[in-house]
């Protein structure tokens, strides 16, 4: 764990160090609350800062205030270290938000179990986050595929629609479904099939632009969110997610799978009215078609002609 000494005393700062270094910490320090704040507020900082009270610059109890006045996932552990040791002063420190409180001449094995303390708050905190991402990650992923589930690719869908309208650029709606998917169950068990639909995402995936939503609609049902594609482009965008799906057999358990798939594409003009779910629609219609004319094709609708309809 690392840990940030800011200390305006040379001596102090030698003292600390060799005791931090000597316990298994990893050491870095400062004479100044200037340089304290550079490293406190950037990206790799320190789990633990020992911050001395007075100091050029920012004294500790302004660092502390500056802290925690911040609002970011990650936690710093502070022990204020100083020579004011009055009942108002330590009042003070820890409602700045200082964590601890150490009075100079520091006790080394008191600094050692405190410092022991706020390791495992930092500890704690990690989990929290590790937990929270996690959770976060499960309710917006499909669990087999790693894909935006359906809530959030129909999430993005309405965001991309907003801006779309501000913006007055064309956004493109691509739904895709797996060509006879139920013959790579059927004849070659559900197993192998939920494999051939993470292959299939994949390769999707990556032919995707990097700014175009992917997610998995449901099923063997996948939806494509295109912002700021011009109509003409769109097709031709499906036609290589077609291609990327088309062009060589899956490798699964049970030997290679051959698949294709059928795309619906639509899209919003910039002076549309269509909601979301016209375009949802939209998409599905010019899938039927694509199915109906044969599979392993991509069809071409506007939203507009759909709704008149
Ligand atoms: P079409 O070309 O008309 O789309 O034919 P299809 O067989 O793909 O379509 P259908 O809708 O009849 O069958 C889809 C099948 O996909 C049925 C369902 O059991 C299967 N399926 C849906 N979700 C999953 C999944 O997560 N894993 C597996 N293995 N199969 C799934
Ligand atoms: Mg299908
Ligand atoms: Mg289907």
């Amino acid at each position: 764990m690392r840990v940030l000494i800011a200390d305006d005393s040379l001596v102090m700062r030698r003292l600390l160090e060799a005791s931090l270094q000597g316990w298994g910490y990893e050491v870095e320090s400062v004479e100044d609350g200037g340089k304290a704040w550079a490293r406190l507020k950037s990206e790799d900082a320190p789990e633990i800062a020992i911050l001395d009270w007075m100091m050029p610059v920012h004294s500790g109890l302004d660092l502390c205030r500056m802290l925690r006045s911040r609002r970011v996932a990650r936690y710093t552990y502070v022990i204020l270290l100083t020579s004011k040791g009055l009942r108002e002063d330590i009042v003070a420190g820890l409602g700045a938000g200082a964590d601890d409180y150490v009075v100079k001449p520091f006790d080394k094995f008191e600094l050692e179990v405190r410092l022991r303390a706020g390791r495992r708050i930092v500890d704690l905190q990690e989990e929290l986050v590790k937990t929270q991402e996690a959770l976060r990650e499960q309710a917006t992923r499909d669990a087999l595929t790693g894909v935006w589930n359906r809530t959030s690719i129909l999430e993005q869908l309405a965001k991309e629609v907003d801006r779309a309208r501000r913006e007055k650029s064309t956004l493109g709606v691509v739904m895709m479904d797996v060509d006879h998917f139920k013959r790579v169950n059927d004849s070659k068990g559900h197993q192998v099939g939920d494999e051939v639909l993470k292959a299939v995402a994949e390769r999707v995936m990556g032919a995707v632009r990097s700014y175009d939503s992917f997610g998995r609609y449901g099923g063997e049902e996948f939806l494509v969110v295109v912002p700021r594609c011009p109509e003409a482009a769109l097709v031709a965008q499906a036609e290589r997610l077609r291609n990327s799906i088309e062009k060589e057999p899956l490798d699964s358990q049970g030997g290679q799978v051959a698949v294709t798939a059928s795309f619906g594409v639509t899209a919003l003009e910039p002076e549309s009215a269509v909601g979301v779910e016209e375009l949802i629609r939209a998409a599905d219609f010019a899938l039927y078609q694509a199915k109906s004319r044969g599979r392993n094709r991509v069809e071409f609708i506007r939203a507009d002609d759909q709704r008149a309809e």
